[in-house]
């Protein structure tokens, strides 16, 4: 047994020593727990040491030596014990500092502890041994170790009791059982020598023990331990985001996990790699000047697309160091953008294909309409046969009925394609509501209900805004009102709102006492293409396109649509549109408009012009003889060709003063021919008005026929009232005559 228990000591002696420094070693040595750790194997590994020697010894002095060595160690780990304790428990106040400063009485101790002729040296069965005489300062030193480990107990149970995060509770268990072992052998250092028996280095034994078993512990702790002073190095291992560290060289020094799975290289391959080998960077520059820069590309290692986050690493005179890179994967993104923009190509592609679908078809049927109604309008003029006019009449009605359809789809087509604008001049309040009220009141009349207008006098009397599309608003609305009300009345209420000096809120109500929209069809009125109560209202003509353009309008001029309606009794539709006032004058009765002069709609004095010489060239025979016909009773003298070529042949010998010309020609079309008739050098009609003739009614035509050079512009299919209004706006006065 001789030597066993010295050698033993001797092995603590080494596994402290090397743990320690494989604590300051393995992990941040700055961190005030692991230096700790550090002195406290230090001192157990002299403390092992020492006693290891003692134990040897044959002699008494050498023994007496090396034991007065070894209390050293014994009071430096009493009192780093408590400190590493008091640190891990994260323990202040009275009693923290109590026990701090208690710890450090066994150095006052010392000197009494190792007096010689308080202690006798002997060998016994593990060796040699020493045993004290009875006196106070041994008696001191007891009560200070106990005192000690009251203390190191007080610490472990505050901090069983005072920390919530687990791994602290588990750590205080550990820490309490290592204490109780350290205890145990404190007893048989302390106990024995009072009994006669020679000191067991029980105490030895325990503080190695107690040490390796605080090395997981700090371990552990150095794991689990996040402090707001480290806490950035746990984002940056915990972060998903790829993290990479180059220097001034672009080399890779530092990467977290995310970036070496994120490239599938291992930290050696990475560390041999420049970044441009992983990056392809335009024009293979990094960012030099900012702190912070972001640039995009792709990443040659892993063939995504990323995004690079650059923050410069200055030191402290401002010269670069290298960079800490960020890199966000915009793959998926990419590909989700790409295939949007795809999608939204393809919607695009199919939303061009029906609107221009829509605007040939309405061209299409615009021609033909053309005709019959045309013709039909010669049918009116001409026949003296009651039935026949009836008839013709009926033809009429059709047609236009046909052609509001038309206009609308093309309205619908051109809301949906972003095309529609407002073209907004001054306009008369009045005039407006009287026009609108004498196309309207026959309709009304018609169906035996009684239309009220109510035009409120104080109004202003000229406002700025889109006149065409408001009218449009109000017929559609009043058609609706007068189309879905069997008997009663219609009251179109037009008033408005002051705002300021400059702006005001026309306000137009639309009462009827018709059928009335139920609670649960109002959501859908607005829907295109969508009619409510089919069964009452599968009879009447319609689209339903009239509110869903009328709702697209008012939404274009900044204004609202309010619908209230009871069902069975009648419906009021509120319209209210801002508009800028251009005359304040209050607009007066409407009756003073019904005297005024008739305006251009309502021409009733027949003009004509005998030696005015009109043009037309079309290449469809029925266009040009329905022209012709609605050209008679001005008796014009109208010549017709069918082409471009045949046209630029007619004005080189005749002087006309209007050339109607067709825009979709076989050969040479309307713009060419207008081209060269614009360069001829022997045109006789140089100053010939040019008009061009077209089926086209998409929104911004005329102004492209105009901008093409043309004087102005007739839409098919021509009305005759805008026909002969326009022509003799054009004609010389001399020559106008009125019958
Ligand atoms: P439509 O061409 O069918 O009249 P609208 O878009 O103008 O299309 O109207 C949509 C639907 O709203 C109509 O089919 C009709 O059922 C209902 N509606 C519109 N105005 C009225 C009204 N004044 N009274 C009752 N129902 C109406």
């Amino acid at each position: 047994m001789i030597n066993v228990l010295s050698y033993i000591l001797f092995a603590f002696c080494i596994i402290t020593l090397f743990l320690g420094v494989t604590v300051i070693l393995r992990t941040d040595r700055h961190e005030c727990e692991n230096r700790l750790f550090f002195l406290i194997s230090l001192s157990s590994s002299i403390w092992s040491f020492c006693w290891s020697m003692l134990l040897a010894q044959t002699e008494t002095f050498p023994a007496y030596v090396w034991r007065s060595i070894g209390m050293i160690s014994v009071f430096g780990y009493m009192v780093l014990a408590t400190t590493i304790l008091l640190r891990l428990a994260n323990m202040r106040g009275a009693f923290a500092t109590w026990a701090f400063c208690f710890s450090f009485v066994g150095f006052i101790l010392f000197p009494f502890n190792i007096k010689r002729s308080y202690i006798t040296f002997r060998q016994v069965w593990f060796g040699m041994s020493y045993q004290f005489a009875p006196n106070f300062w041994f008696t001191a030193y007891n009560v200070y170790t106990a005192i000690v480990f009251i203390n190191i107990a007080v610490i472990i149970i505050y901090m069983f009791n005072k920390r919530t995060r687990t791994y602290q509770k588990v750590l205080a268990r550990k820490l309490l059982i290592s204490e109780c072992g350290l205890f145990l052998g404190v007893l048989l250092d302390t106990f024995c020598p009072m009994f006669g028996l020679g000191a067991f280095p029980g105490s030895s034994l325990g503080q190695a023990l107690c040490v390796m078993m605080l090395f997981p512990v700090i371990l552990f702790t150095n794991r689990s331990h996040i402090s707001f002073s480290n806490l950035a190095q746990y984002i940056y291992y915990a972060t998903e985001a790829p993290i990479l560290v180059i220097d001034s060289s672009g080399c890779p020094r530092i990467a977290n996990d995310s970036a070496y799975s994120f490239f599938n290289k291992t930290s050696g391959q990475l560390s041999e790699m420049h970044i441009l080998d992983i990056f392809d960077i335009k024009n293979r520059l990094l960012p030099q000047d900012r702190d912070t820069s972001r640039l995009e590309c792709s990443c040659i290692l892993n063939q995504s697309f990323c995004s690079l986050h650059f923050s410069r690493i200055s030191d402290m005179y401002g010269d670069l160091l290298g960079f800490i890179i960020v890199i966000t994967d915009l793959t998926d993104k990419q590909n989700m953008i790409r295939q949007l923009e795809a999608e939204r190509n393809r919607a695009n592609q199919a939303n061009e294909a029906k609107s221009s679908f829509l605007a040939k078809m309405s061209h299409e049927i615009r021609t033909p309409i053309n005709a019959i109604l045309g013709m039909d309008e010669m049918i009116l003029r001409e026949s003296s046969s009651d039935s026949l006019t009836k008839y013709a009449l009926d033809i009429k009605s059709a047609g236009k009925s046909l052609l509001s359809i038309i206009n609308d789809i093309l309205d619908f087509s051109k809301i949906e394609s972003g095309r529609m604008e407002l073209i907004e001049d001054t306009y008369s309040v009045g005039g407006m509501i009287h026009d609108l009220v004498n196309v309207l009141s026959v309709k009304a009349e018609d169906k035996g209900l009684s239309l009220d207008i109510r035009l409120a006098p104080d109004t202003p009397s000229r406002l700025y805004g889109d006149e065409v599309r408001i009218r449009q608003i109000i017929t559609n609305i009043l058609n609706n009102a007068i189309k879905y009300t069997n008997k009663g009345t219609v009251t179109l209420d037009v008033h408005w709102e002051s705002k300021d000096e400059e702006h005001t809120t026309l306000v137009i109500c639309v009462r009827d006492t018709g059928i009335g929209i139920r609670k649960e069809d109002m959501s859908r009125l607005f829907h295109a293409f969508q009619r409510v109560d089919p069964h009452k209202t599968h009879t009447i003509e319609g689209t339903g396109l009239g509110l869903s353009i009328v709702q697209k309008f008012v939404e274009l001029m900044h204004g609202t649509i309010e619908v209230s309606s009871e069902y069975g009794k009648g419906s009021c539709f509120t319209i209210r549109l801002p508009q800028k006032i251009m005359d304040a004058s209050p607009v007066g009765s409407l009756s003073d408009f019904d005297a005024l002069p008739a305006d251009n709609l309502h021409n009733v004095k027949q003009r004509t012009a005998p030696t005015a010489r009109v043009l037309i060239v079309d290449d469809n025979r029925v266009n040009i003889a329905v022209l012709k016909g609605l050209l008679k009773r001005t008796k014009v003298q109208v010549d017709a060709v069918q082409s471009g070529a045949d046209c630029l042949e007619k004005v080189r010998t005749n002087m006309y003063q209007i050339i109607y010309l067709d825009h979709m020609m076989p050969e040479m079309d309307g713009i060419e021919t207008l081209k060269h008739l614009r360069e001829m050098e022997d045109n006789a009609s140089k100053n010939a008005v040019t008009i061009a003739l077209t089926a086209n009614a998409i929104v911004g035509a005329k102004e492209e026929y105009l901008s093409l050079g043309f004087d102005d512009y007739l839409s098919k299919p021509i009305e005759s009232e805008q026909l002969e209004t326009m022509l003799f706006s054009y004609l010389p006065e001399e020559m106008i005559q009125e019958e």
